[in-house]
């Protein structure tokens, strides 16, 4: 009994009968006795398509009137699991993001939320009927709509629950849970019972998108009770877990890989203080994020400097990073955006000195160059060609034994 929050992601609602089955679910959860509120995505496709048809008529499409284009997709699906609702016999009301309320700061396209007001779905329930509420979108202050980023419904259903202080927030989708890493590119992934925040936040901040980060920060804020599951099939699922301490500490709980990135090297460029705001200025400037930096030993007072930003970023940071070359100096500048980047996350490498060396081992054992490695406290990141990717992640799964049921635990 109690309030759940239930999100179905695209593939999960992607045809009629798939929101129908959707419906199906949804009508036992409030047969079983729970008041129920559903957050939906768009139909599979959809927001790709809807991209695509603003691409076809702009080059860069002004970002306010994309995002009423595509919060239309999941208007679309509000709409029909409503009716499908209704038609099994379970009364039901849908609401936009406007029109609930989901109030946010006016970055389009990634927009983050600021304030929800339950009263109205707490009355809708009150009445005995299930809300609907469309993921991914809000309404700023002046009351346009803005969408809050790829993946973004996650992150309506998290705060929708920490609003409500629902009992459990159930995110499903087309895999059965959170596993050692993505099982469409490693079939011997594993299913992990529970997963840190801590853990969850590496993982999905380091390109696995099976959470949007957002969604999960706003979990550990709140301390929402949350967990991923099959939309198609029965079972626990992952359920990410608030403990600090005490708890058995995996050492590595799973791999993530982020195929975004684009890296920018400045070749012998004067090593000298204030190279690094030199060169990163006008990239920050332009609000292009910069994620790894590395920056070599000189030699007779040269030096390289490398960063990453995301893809979508590489062509503008390189024409800024170039019209700059002259002004710093440098020899050369290049780009690569046929990179990946691939981390290992767990708590239990915190106190435990091996897992860069047996990560490095594996990967050299394949032959597989690193590029650049950055670390922190609980991940380590290396970049290599993106043509290794299957290879890299699959030989660190095996090499970390992440297959295998009894994981390695940290001393
Ligand atoms: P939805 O449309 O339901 O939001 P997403 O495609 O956004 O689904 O996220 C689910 C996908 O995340 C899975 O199909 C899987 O390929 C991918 N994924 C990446 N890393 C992981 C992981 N560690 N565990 C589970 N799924 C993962
Ligand atoms: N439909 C949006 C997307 O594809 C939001 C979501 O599915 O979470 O990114
Ligand atoms: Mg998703």
């Amino acid at each position: 009994m109690g309030l759940i929050v239930q999100k179905y992601g695209g593939t999960s609602v992607g045809t009629t009968e798939r929101i129908q089955a959707v419906a199906e679910k949804v009508s036992r959860a409030r047969e079983r006795g729970h008041d129920v509120v559903v957050v939906v995505s768009a139909m599979s496709g959809e927001t790709n398509r809807l991209l695509a048809l603003a691409e076809a008529v702009h080059s860069q499409p002004p970002p306010r009137e994309v995002d009423v284009l595509l919060s239309t997709g999941e208007q679309v699906t509000i709409a029909l699991l409503t009716m499908a609702l209704e038609q099994a016999g379970c009364a039901a009301r849908c609401y936009t993001g406007a029109q609930v309320r989901i109030l946010t700061d006016s970055a389009f396209s990634r927009a983050r939320i600021q304030d929800i007001d339950a009263e109205p779905i707490r009355d809708d329930l009150a009445e005995g009927r299930v809300v609907v509420v469309a993921g991914f979108q809000g309404v700023d202050e002046s009351g346009a709509i803005t969408t809050l980023g790829r993946g973004g419904s996650d992150t309506t259903a998290v705060a929708l629950a920490a609003a409500l202080q629902a009992d459990e927030c159930q995110i499903f989708t087309d895999v059965d849970g959170v596993y050692t890493t993505d099982p469409r590119v490693v079939p011997e992934a594993r299913r992990l019972d529970q997963i840190t925040v801590e853990e969850m936040l590496e993982l999905s901040s380091l390109g696995s998108k099976v959470l949007q980060i957002r969604a999960v920060e706003f979990a550990g804020k709140y301390r929402v009770p949350l967990r991923v599951l099959s939309s198609f099939e029965e079972g626990p699922g992952t359920l990410i877990t608030y403990e600090e301490e005490g708890m058995e500490e995996p050492l590595i709980s799973g791999i993530a890989f982020n195929r975004e990135e684009a890296k920018v090297s400045v070749i012998g460029v004067q090593d000298t203080p204030g190279i690094a705001a030199n060169i990163l200025g006008p990239v920050a400037d332009a609000n292009i994020e910069v994620d790894m930096i590395i920056q070599n030993i000189s030699q007779q007072g040269l030096t390289d400097f490398t960063f990453t930003v995301h893809k979508r970023d590489f062509q503008n940071t390189l024409d800024l990073v170039r019209a700059n070359a002259e002004a710093l100096g440098a020899r050369d500048v290049y780009g690569d955006d046929k990179i990946v980047k691939i981390s290992l996350v767990g708590v239990g490498m915190r106190s435990h000195a091996g897992v860069a060396n047996t990560m490095f081992k594996a990967l050299s054992k394949e032959g597989i160059n690193i590029q650049m490695i950055s670390t922190s406290e609980i991940k380590i990141s290396v970049v290599v060609e993106e043509k290794y990717l299957e290879l890299g992640v699959r030989a660190l799964h095996k090499a970390f034994q992440l297959d295998e049921e009894i994981e390695p635990v940290a001393e």
